[in-house]
């Protein structure tokens, strides 16, 4: 398995790369708990991750694609 990285994208936003895939935070989630959809989630991926204080607690990586 591959360890997720904390990351920002080149327009400045957080993402968490993990090997190949990349999530984008869900800017609708206030406090410390974060969502993290997967950067094709307008293509159908349901994979996400879940943060507390950007400490992983949850992570649903199964992808529709590879
Ligand atoms: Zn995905």
């Amino acid at each position: 398995m591959f360890r997720p990285r904390f990351c920002k994208s080149r327009f400045g936003m957080p993402v968490i790369v993990v090997g190949k895939f990349r999530f984008n935070r869900n800017n609708r989630s206030h406090g410390p708990r974060a969502l993290w959809t997967c950067s094709r989630v307008s293509n159908g991926c349901r994979a996400n991750i879940i943060t507390i204080d950007d400490v992983i607690v949850k992570e649903k990586s199964i992808h529709n694609h590879t």
